[in-house]
């Protein structure tokens, strides 16, 4: 039983394909940047994955011992509809979609995606960097590369993907290989290349511009990321999150900038790791086709949205994970089951009780490349092992929340209760229906007692007698 955890900790690089051992650029520290969502529509609930993933990673180098200074981003700039190179800017064109200035669009966004950040216990980052805020060291960095590795054409200044060693090598991708994942920009020299400043055509005026050597206009988006990374974390920094498509072109464009700019091999992080998808099953989950499945249509739908978190971990981050309401439901009952079992403890325990917690269990599924699924069933284990006082099991479980970030000491059963948001009947309604019906019951009085389940019935309302998880009713999601 110890409180240090000892082990190595070994994280899946990208870069590497291979797990390898985490060694911070400077001892005892941790930085980590994390690709940020681009504000121009909601999230749905797959970009979330992203940040449980990017959340987990942190709260497991904070219990590693390690200081964390995490940087998520926010684009508001630059990203196209296309991620190569191609259509337009994503927040330009939802602007004049919904006939809003961009600045508008991009904070109301921005605020919806910390709301889910909120309602996922995603802990704050120690930098939200907004990517406008950083155009004029942009610009700079754009300078300095510009001589050695950059072509300006009429739309803008292009990078030149053939003038860095091994250029695309994350994605095991030669620069041919992009040639039809891009449309074509006239006088473009390779199908990678990549825009680094996009000029305003002439005669045109772009609601975000900004002057630069190559003319009015703006970012290209792969620049900020480079920008925005060294001027919080420094060069080298340890760890690069993202979405496993950013491993095929944002991140391999943002290492050929970064070894431009450092006339190095260097990659820019010394891990790059990278989330597996969320899909439906009819495929890749997108924001327009179908139910738009956002963090507010679950909680809409009457579940409790760490059922969803809970969810994400219970599959290892890079293996692909089918969202269902079925297995959102599952992950809301075990989530129920967990905080019954922390209930009962806490009512054996008294909390000013001391007590050691036993980490080692922990300590080795989460050093294994963040094995999360294997931390909840050890959790569950844990939770009702005799040997351990319940002193000591509850602060264990603490200690293992710190990491999975369920609020398993403070959530009560009645906060996971189904709620939908189109419910007609209150839950004093119902507690009262059922006081009624327990007093008629008890008076042998059976034709009101079954009147009043029909009322209840008749209003979405299951009467679960017996159930065994102790739920006297739920509300029909
Ligand atoms: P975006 O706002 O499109 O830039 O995406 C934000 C983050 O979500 C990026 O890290 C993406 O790689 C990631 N992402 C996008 N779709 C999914 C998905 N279906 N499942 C998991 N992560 C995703
Ligand atoms: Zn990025």
């Amino acid at each position: 039983m110890t409180d240090a955890p000892a082990l190595p900790l070994k994280l899946f690089n990208s870069l590497t394909r291979s797990l390898e051992e985490f060694v911070p650029v400077h001892p005892g520290e941790a930085r980590v940047y994390s690709c940020g969502p681009t504000v121009y529509n909601y999230p749905h609930i797959g970009n979330m994955r992203a940040y449980v993933f990017a959340d987990t990673l942190g709260r497991t180098l904070s219990f590693k011992g390690y200081k964390l200074t995490h940087v998520i981003n926010i684009t508001d700039v630059g990203h196209l509809t296309d991620d190569a190179d191609a259509g337009e800017d994503k927040l330009e064109k939802a602007a004049a979609e919904k006939a809003q200035s961009i600045w508008d669009i991009a904070r109301h966004y921005t605020e919806a995606y910390w709301d889910d950040i909120k309602a996922l216990n995603i802990r704050q980052p120690a930098h939200w960097s907004i990517a406008t805020d950083y155009v004029p060291a942009m610009i700079d960095f754009a300078k300095a590369i510009a001589d050695r590795h950059c072509y300006e054409l009429e739309g803008g200044l292009y990078f030149d993907t053939t003038t860095v060693a091994h250029y695309g090598s994350l994605a095991r991708a030669g620069t041919d290989e992009g040639e039809s994942r891009i449309d074509p920009v006239e006088g473009k020299r390779h199908a990678a290349d990549f825009a680094i400043w996009r000029k305003t055509p002439a005669g045109e005026t772009r609601q975000m511009e900004w002057d630069s050597p190559w003319g009015k206009g703006a970012p290209g988006w792969h620049l900020e990321c480079s920008v925005m990374s060294e001027a919080l974390l420094g060069f080298p920094f340890d760890i690069h999150t993202g979405g496993i498509d950013h491993r095929e072109i944002h991140h391999p464009n943002e290492i050929a900038q970064n070894q431009a700019h450092s006339c190095s091999d260097a990659s820019g992080a010394r891990f790059w790791m990278h989330n597996n998808f969320l899909v439906e099953r009819s495929g890749k989950m997108s924001k327009s086709s179908g139910e738009f499945l956002r963090v507010q249509l679950l909680i809409d739908k009457g579940y409790h949205p760490l059922a969803y978190r809970l969810m994400c971990l219970q599959a290892h981050y890079r293996s692909e994970l089918e969202f269902s309401w079925e297995g959102l439901g599952a992950a809301l009952t075990r989530l129920k089951r967990l905080v019954m079992g922390v209930e009962k403890l806490k009512a054996q325990t008294d909390l000013a009780v001391s007590g050691e917690p036993v980490t080692d269990f922990l300590d080795e599924a989460i050093s294994n490349d963040l094995n999360t699924s294997v931390v909840l069933t050890t959790l569950e284990a844990i939770l009702t092992m005799k040997k351990v006082s319940p002193a000591e099991r509850i602060r264990t479980i603490e200690k293992i929340d710190d990491v999975l970030g369920l609020q398993l000491l403070s959530l009560s059963r009645a906060d996971l209760r189904l709620r939908p948001k189109n419910a007609t009947i209150t839950e004093a309604v119902i507690e009262a229906t059922l006081t009624r019906r327990k007093e008629a019951r008890a008076n042998k009085d059976f034709s009101t007692s079954d009147a009043l389940r029909d009322e209840l019935v008749a209003a979405g309302v299951e009467v679960m007698d017996g159930d065994p998880l102790g739920w006297d009713w739920r509300l029909e999601a």
